[in-house]
């Protein structure tokens, strides 16, 4: 992520590069926050700038074998750590202590998707119900583990930790003995969202960056950010057929999406599951909960008109189904032929 894709507290893309330019980046700062105020985002994109080899303009390029890894999130020398519980994603081993590693491709599947996450889309993601995360003594080891290697292929080393304050005592205490004694080329950002939950001496080790609140503009535009829709015009496409019971016109959408590459075809039914969630919460009057774009409002109205309420748990299954069939390779057209069919006789 670069700095200038990040929305709200624009005076932090040019304090952070020019901390970084001047060599006056702390080895460990903490980004205290309100949910969901770009936390993450700016400390993805810092740590995508100091290991990016061609900065320019005061942001990373986005271009160089650096950046194409931090902005797909696999870049060996970026580490995360997050709160997590067990979960039915995870193996029986893994169960029993819970780490954030298991959690990964989950994890950049959504933060990719949406860099300003709540703690709450997390949990409902990893899928570990209700039950509260939190980052163990097991984690902290890891940490320890995974920092004592020497960097991959950055002059950095970064570690992410997303909501410190869920660390008990045990694992909070390892990690004040990191940040008092930081292996060499680390870089250590915390996002917090209660730092006053944090020991003290965690806080006085760390520099303190403190971000606004966004306005309501900027909210607005993130809402716009955070949830990609260029699978909409097929989306309404499909579903306007569906409603028609026309076979026939759902042919070009299932035959385009199905020659799309596997990433894409993923992307397609993740939006797709937005967009029955939003149909859903216009046709129960939640309109002002539904995150509905002033372009997509119109069609989302009308399809809220006329779709069978019995169809919404039906149709968010088909497309959860799609999902696990292209994870198992199963042959493209037959999936969204299935799909299509299904969708037509629900609808
Ligand atoms: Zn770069």
């Amino acid at each position: 992520m670069r700095f200038s894709q990040i929305i709200g507290n624009d005076s932090l893309k040019h304090l952070l590069p020019q901390m970084v330019d001047q060599n006056r980046l702390s080895h460990a700062i903490l980004f205290s926050e309100e949910p969901g105020c770009g936390g993450l985002p700016y400390a993805l994109a810092l740590a995508q700038y100091v290991n990016c080899r061609d900065r320019h303009d005061g942001d990373s390029c986005g271009k160089c074998p650096s950046c194409y890894k931090y902005e797909k999130l696999i870049h060996p020398d970026l580490h995360f750590v997050f709160p997590v519980n067990t979960s039915d994603i995870i193996s029986e081993t893994e169960k029993k202590r819970p780490i954030s590693d298991y959690f990964l491709p989950k994890w950049r599947e959504m933060l990719l998707a949406n860099p300003y996450l709540t703690e709450q889309d997390l949990y409902d993601g990893i899928g570990i119900d209700n039950k509260s995360g939190n980052i163990s003594v097991f984690e902290a080891k890891r940490i320890i583990e995974k920092l004592s290697l020497r960097s991959f292929e950055g002059e950095y080393k970064t570690m992410i930790i997303w909501l410190p304050e869920k660390m008990n005592q045990e694992a909070a205490n390892k990690l004040l003995k990191l940040l008092e004694e930081p292996p060499a080329g680390t870089l250590f950002l915390l996002v917090s969202q209660a730092p006053e939950r944090l020991l003290p001496t965690i806080r006085s080790r760390c520099q303190l960056i403190e971000l606004a609140p966004l306005t309501k503009e900027e909210r607005a535009s993130m809402v716009q950010f955070a949830q990609p829709r260029e699978f909409n015009p097929l989306l309404i496409e499909l579903f306007n057929a569906g409603l028609n019971r026309d076979l026939q016109a759902t042919f070009p959408v299932w035959e385009s999406v199905a020659d799309l590459g596997r990433e894409k075809q993923r992307q397609f039914c993740l939006e797709a599951e937005t967009f029955i969630r939003k149909i859903y919460m216009v046709a129960n009057g939640l309109q002002q909960l539904s995150n509905v774009g002033n372009d997509e409002a119109d069609e989302i109205q009308t399809l809220a008109r006329k779709i069978n309420p019995a169809f919404y748990k039906k149709g968010f299954g088909y497309f959860e189904k799609a999902l696990s069939a292209i994870d198992s390779n199963v042959n493209a057209k037959l999936i969204f032929c299935d799909l299509c069919n299904r969708l037509l006789l629900s609808l």
